[in-house]
C-alpha cells in the first residue's frame, strides 16, 4: 500500500506547541473560537492539545473534537507521551471527532534516552510498536514522533520508525526538536529516512522544527523537496522559546513559488492546482484572532501577516506599484485576505449595511453579539466619520473576543497636562456587582489610571508589556492597546480597541485582570485542575 498524497498536509499546533508560549495560555472559549477559525482557514489537522497534562487541556480537545471535528471539518489530534494513561485519555478526549488522530512520541536521541528517560535504545524499540498498537485501538489514525530525532543516531532513528510504522503509525514526524538543524542537513535527514526506511511509503513524513536560529521554515521547505509531506506549524510562528515554523509564511511560500515546488510533488511544472487545501484570505483574519486572544503581538516587519509586510514607503516603489503591482509585489495583499483600506461605513449606516459588510469580511456573529457591536460601531461613528473594515475589524475583537466580564469599567476620567500630576478616576463593578470608585495620581495618565484600577481590584500583579498602536491613518484614529501582565509567574493578556487611548488602555487592562480573576476563582474551585498545572 503506498498512501503519498500529492499535496502538502498542513498540520495546525497552534493550540499545543503555540499554546505552550510563554504568557499565550488560553481559555476553553478562546480554545474554541481559534479552532472555529482554523478549520474555516482549511488546516488538514488540528492538534488541539495535552489531553493528559490537566483536566483543562482534556475538556479543550474534547469540546473541540465535539465542534470543530465534524464530518466535513479537520481530523482533531491530541498528544500523548508513549504511556497507555495518555494514549487512553487521549483516545477519550478524541472520541467525539468524526476524523481523529492520536500523536504519541518518544525521544531517541542518546541525551534524551540518557538524561531524561533513563531508557536504553533496546526499550524504545520495545515501548514504541507496543504504544503504537494501543493507540491503534482507539482510532485507525495514528501519528508517531521520535522526540530530538535531529540528534539522533540515524541507524536506530530508521529501526525506531520501521518498527513504528509496521505497528500502524500511519504518520511518522521527524521533529527538531531545539531548533539546530540547518535546511541541508534537515533535507538530508528526511532523505535518509526516506532511502533506509524499508516500509516508509506506508507513512506520510511529517515535520516539526523550532526557529532558535530563524530557520524553521526554511527547514520545512527543504524537507518537502526531500519527502516530506505533512507539516506541523502555527499561526504567527508561536511557541515555544523562539516559536515554530510559521504557517502563513510556508503556506504562501508554497502558493507563490508553487512552480517551483511542483516537481518535487510530481506535478507538471506549470501546474497551477493549489499545493495546500488552506484558503489563503483567510490567513489575515486568524492571524489577528490568534494575536488578540494570546497577547503575542506580531512584529510590524513580519513576513505574510506583518503591518508594514504590504506597504510600499519609497516613491520609487510607490510609483512602480502604482504603475503595475508586480513591479515589487510577488503576491497581493487581497491574496491574505487583506482588504483595500476603503471607508465603508458612516455614522448614517443601518444595522443591515453593518450586518453585511461583517459578513462579507467573515464574520459570524450571534445575534446578541451583532446588537452589541453594532452599538459600539453607532459610538465610534459618532467620534469618527469613516469607518473602514480595519475599524470595524477592531470593533468586533474589542466588543466579541473578550474574558467574561468579571470586574466591569463603568467611568474613566484623567486629568494631565504638563503642570500637573495626571490624576485619574475610575468607578468598577465587581464581580459581586457592587461599583467602587477610587482615584490616584501617576508618572503619566495610563499609570495613573492603572494605579486607581489596581486599588479596586486589588490583587497583586506586573505590568511586564503594554503597547499601543492605530487601526488607521488620521488624526482620528482608533488606538488598539495589547497589554501582558505578571501574577505568580503567570501571564495574562488583555487588548481593547478605542478612539481614545486613555480609555482603550484601561479596558485592556480590565480584561487582563479579568482573565487573571478567573483563574484564580478556577483554581479556587478546582484545586486538583491548580495541580495538573503547575
Ligand atoms: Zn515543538
Amino acid at each position: 500500500m503506498t498512501n503519498q498524497p500529492d499535496r502538502i498536509i498542513i498540520f495546525d499546533t497552534t493550540l499545543r506547541d503555540g499554546e505552550q508560549s510563554p504568557g499565550a495560555s488560553l481559555n476553553v472559549e478562546e480554545k474554541l473560537n481559534i479552532a472555529k477559525a482554523l478549520s474555516k482557514l482549511g488546516v488538514d489537522v488540528i492538534e488541539a492539545g495535552f489531553p493528559h497534562a490537566s483536566p483543562g487541556d482534556f475538556n479543550a480537545v474534547q469540546r473541540i473534537a465535539e465542534t470543530v471535528g465534524t464530518e466535513n471539518g479537520p481530523t482533531i489530534c491530541g498528544l500523548a507521551r508513549a504511556t497507555k494513561q495518555d494514549i487512553k485519555s487521549a483516545g477519550e478526549a478524541l472520541k467525539p471527532a468524526f476524523k481523529r488522530r492520536i500523536h504519541t512520541f518518544l525521544a531517541t536521541s542518546d541525551i534524551h534516552l540518557e538524561y531524561k528517560l533513563k531508557k536504553t535504545r533496546a526499550d524504545v524499540l520495545q515501548i514504541v510498536p507496543e504504544m503504537v498498537a494501543y493507540a491503534k485501538t482507539f482510532t485507525d489514525d495514528v501519528e508517531f514522533s521520535p522526540e530530538d530525532a535531529g540528534r539522533s543516531d540515524p541507524e536506530f532513528l530508521y529501526q525506531v520508525l520501521e518498527a513504528a510504522i509496521a505497528s500502524g503509525a500511519t504518520t511518522v514526524n521527524i521533529p527538531d526538536t531545539v531548533g539546530y538543524t540547518t535546511p541541508s542537513e534537515y533535507g538530508a535527514l528526511i532523505k535518509g529516512i526516506k532511502d533506509n526506511v524499508p516500509n516508509i511509503d506506508q507513512a506520510i513524513i511529517s515535520v516539526h522544527g523550532h526557529n532558535d536560529l530563524g530557520l524553521a521554515v526554511a527547514n520545512f521547505l527543504e524537507a518537502v523537496k526531500n519527502g516530506a509531506r505533512q507539516l506541523e506549524c502555527t499561526i504567527n510562528g508561536i511557541g515555544e522559546r523562539a516559536g515554530n515554523a510559521a504557517l502563513e509564511e510556508l503556506v504562501m511560500a508554497l502558493h507563490v513559488r508553487r512552480q517551483y515546488f511542483n516537481p518535487f510533488l510530481g506535478r507538471p511544472t506549470d501546474s497551477n492546482e493549489p499545493l495546500t487545501n488552506i484558503d489563503t484570505k483567510q490567513i489575515y483574519k486568524t492571524s489577528r484572532l490568534v494575536s488578540n486572544l494570546t497577547g503575542m503581538m506580531v512584529q510590524p516587519n513580519k513576513a505574510i501577516v506583518g503591518a508594514n509586510a504590504f506597504a510600499h514607503e519609497s516613491g520609487i516603489h510607490q510609483d512602480g506599484v502604482l504603475k503595475n503591482r508586480l513591479t515589487y509585489e510577488i503576491m497581493d495583499a487581497e491574496s491574505i485576505g487583506l482588504t483595500t483600506n476603503q471607508i465603508v461605513l458612516g455614522k448614517l449606516s443601518g444595522r443591515n449595511a453593518f450586518r453585511t459588510r461583517l459578513q462579507e469580511l467573515g464574520f459570524e456573529l450571534s445575534e446578541d453579539d451583532l446588537n452589541k457591536a453594532f452599538l459600539r460601531f453607532k459610538e465610534v461613528a459618532d467620534k469618527k466619520r469613516e469607518i473602514t473594515d480595519w475599524d470595524l475589524e477592531a470593533i468586533v475583537n474589542d466588543e466579541i473576543q473578550q474574558p467574561p466580564e468579571l470586574f466591569r469599567l463603568e467611568l474613566v476620567q484623567v486629568s494631565c497636562g504638563d503642570h500637573s500630576s495626571p490624576t485619574a478616576t475610575i468607578t468598577l463593578r465587581t464581580p459581586d456587582g457592587k461599583e467602587l470608585s477610587d482615584a490616584s495620581i501617576g508618572t503619566g495618565p495610563v499609570d495613573a489610571v492603572y494605579k486607581a484600577i489596581n486599588r479596586v481590584v486589588n490583587i497583586p500583579n506586573e505590568l511586564t508589556e503594554y503597547s499601543v498602536k492605530s487601526v488607521t491613518a488620521g488624526i482620528d484614529a482608533m488606538g488598539e492597546v495589547t497589554i501582558r501582565l505578571k501574577h505568580e509567574g503567570k501571564t495574562y493578556s488583555g487588548y481593547a480597541a478605542n478612539t481614545d487611548v486613555i480609555v482603550a488602555s484601561a479596558r485592556a487592562y480590565v480584561s487582563a485582570l479579568n482573565r487573571l480573576y478567573a483563574a484564580l476563582e478556577n483554581r479556587k474551585e478546582n484545586p486538583d485542575l491548580a495541580l495538573a498545572n503547575q
